[in-house]
């Protein structure tokens, strides 16, 4: 089917999945909307992209991506407004984000007015999917990975891009602990830490296992060359309050530059909340922490937004972060920021694009 008004080819589905769903209790990325956005490039250029039913896709088992990781990904959200309608926060920065990924892993970028146009269509369509429970939100998954059959390590000449959305509640169920990594590497200088690429999540698989058999939930990832400065948590940035200042690891080539990490940090000088970002080594949360003034410590991520880390483990043993209840600016940002997103405050700068 051609719609007139679409940039797109549309193939609706025909029988919708969202009865089954109970939008009360939903598991994190395990429910799928009805539609998929795909767009192909070939021969150097971008076909014209389709939306259609979400289902398996068929590929060859010689699929580049699946031997080389060529594949980067996305991951953003799309919220209920108070008056019905529904809003994304910043996707033109995932966007520019997924672009950037792409590059460094030596793929073509989605032009920006087609993967917005698609996000629009994609999200108009599935509209119903998008919860109206104030916890929870559509996920919206962009993929682009190389599509050549073949065999042998040179970067693929076709793609697929895919989006597909998920409607979701929170990510973290429970408060987090973490494990201060200093013998395994997320990233080097030099290497993919600041892309969103695939591989990056497979090599950090089995150091989080073996952190979760010592009951931890997640990695605080140090840096490769001397496990001294504290990076992000793999998923999330971080972020800590030591004597009531907020203290945000800076971003460079081995970590991932989080949207949610950079909101948090302008509605913090909104708030007029004291905010420094610069190195912070392992040594000065483990002092602070030791003398008492390490007070609150969080993630902040698009899928888990601010989640409340409650220990932190280091060499010389586990801290438990003072109760939830005596903290100040881990609620503020995530009011602040749930603000914005919901809708029910004031948008002061321009981050929400209606669908
Ligand atoms: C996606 C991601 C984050 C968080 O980025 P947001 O844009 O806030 O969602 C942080 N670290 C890593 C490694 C990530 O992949």
């Amino acid at each position: 089917m051609l719609t007139k008004d679409s940039a797109f080819e549309i193939n609706p589905s025909q029988n919708s999945s969202i009865d089954k769903v109970d939008f009360d209790n939903i598991a994190f990325g395990q429910v799928f909307s009805d539609h998929l956005f795909v767009m192909d490039y070939v021969d150097g250029e971008w076909k014209r992209g389709c939306i259609e039913p979400f289902g398996p896709l068929s590929l060859s088992p010689s699929t580049m991506a699946l031997h080389y990781g060529q594949a980067v990904f996305e991951g953003m959200k799309a919220y209920r407004q108070p008056d019905g309608s529904v809003s994304m926060f910043r996707p033109g920065a995932n966007i520019a984000r997924f672009n950037q990924s792409a590059k460094r892993i030596c793929m073509p970028e989605v032009p920006e007015d087609i993967f917005m146009q698609a996000l629009v269509e994609l999200i108009s369509l599935d509209e119903a999917w998008v919860p109206y429970n104030s916890q929870s939100s559509l996920y919206i998954r962009p993929v682009l990975f190389a599509t050549d059959s073949h065999v042998g390590v040179r970067p693929s000449f076709s793609y697929k891009f895919i989006i597909f959305t998920c409607p979701v509640g929170q990510y973290y169920s429970k408060d987090v602990r973490v494990k201060v990594e200093t013998h395994f590497t997320r990233a080097a200088k030099g290497g993919t830490g600041a892309a969103k690429a695939a591989g990056n999540y497979a090599a950090a698989l089995l150091p989080t296992k073996l952190a979760m058999n010592e009951g931890y939930d997640q990695l605080l990832w140090t840096d490769a060359e001397s496990h001294k400065y504290i990076e992000e948590c793999g998923t999330m940035n971080a972020a800590f309050v030591i004597d009531g200042k907020m203290l945000v690891p800076s971003t460079s080539e081995t970590v991932l530059s989080g949207i949610t990490r950079d909101s948090a940090i302008t509605l913090a000088k909104d708030l007029g909340i004291d905010i420094e970002s610069r190195m912070i080594s392992v040594a000065e949360l483990e002092e602070a922490a030791q003398k008492g003034l390490l007070q609150e410590a969080f993630g902040l991520g698009t899928a888990a937004t601010v989640s409340v880390i409650c220990t932190i483990g280091f060499a010389s043993g586990d801290y438990d972060l003072p109760d939830i209840s005596t903290w100040s600016i881990a609620p503020q940002i995530q009011s602040a920021l749930d603000s914005v997103r919901l809708g029910t405050g004031e948008d002061k700068h321009g981050w929400n694009i209606p669908v």
